[in-house]
């Protein structure tokens, strides 16, 4: 059984996951510490947990989801991935940094790109990579089909959805992501949001106000 945990970091309470199995291996997603607060947070937990992080994965690389990532990689030493087309986003950032009053200092790189339909593996379970871009141009989910969760970033939030007025959104395509990737997986699904609580597919079927049928 793979082990979620997530923390509402910096300015924007974007949620930051470690993802981690029995042998305390672990994932982390979407970075987003920034205080040093918040590195402590995050860093003693695991340590408290003596999990073993081994890669960081981005769901998409807006400031908020990347502001934790040159933290985590001195701290860690391990590889920082994301789609590649979401590197435009990433090069935005320091401007985007600039523009929230945010200081980023140090602009992180991704050591490789994911690729929709390949698996992240944690020794024996696997995330599958699904694309579904909209809020973001290259814009993943990971859904772990075993554990019955999918970690969506900001492609749908509990009855609400990802905004699309940042440079690359979409919100057709975010409509169809939604419908494509996110509504035909079983309605338990657990989805664990980028911002805000978890919900399920089920419920966001029935509730979610912003989706429209296509
Ligand atoms: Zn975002």
């Amino acid at each position: 059984m793979l082990q979620v945990k997530f923390f509402p970091f910096n300015a924007f309470s974007e949620n930051t996951y470690i993802i981690s199995n029995e042998k305390n291996n672990a994932i982390i997603i979407d970075p987003g510490n920034f205080l040093p607060r918040e590195d402590s947070a995050f860093f003693d937990y695991i340590e408290q947990n003596e999990l073993k992080p081994t890669q960081i994965i981005n769901t998409h690389c807006h400031l908020d989801h990347v502001l934790g990532v040159h933290a985590c990689k001195e701290k860690y030493q391990i590889p920082f991935s994301f789609h590649a087309t979401e590197q435009q986003v990433l090069d935005w950032a320091p401007e985007a940094a600039m523009r929230y009053g945010v200081p980023m200092v140090h602009s992180p790189k991704a050591d490789f790109y994911l690729k929709e339909g390949d698996n992240i593996m944690l020794d024996d379970d696997k995330l599958k990579i699904l694309f579904a871009p909209g809020h973001s141009p290259g814009h993943v989910c990971f859904y772990s089909a075993a554990n019955n969760f999918v970690i969506a970033g900001d492609v749908i939030f509990q009855s609400s959805i990802g905004r699309t007025d940042l440079p690359g959104g979409d919100f057709d395509k975010l409509m169809q992501s939604i419908h494509s990737q996110i509504f035909t997986l079983p309605d338990e699904t657990i989805i664990y949001c980028g911002h805000g609580p978890s919900t399920t597919v089920g419920i966001e079927k029935m509730n979610n106000p912003y989706v429209k049928s296509l």
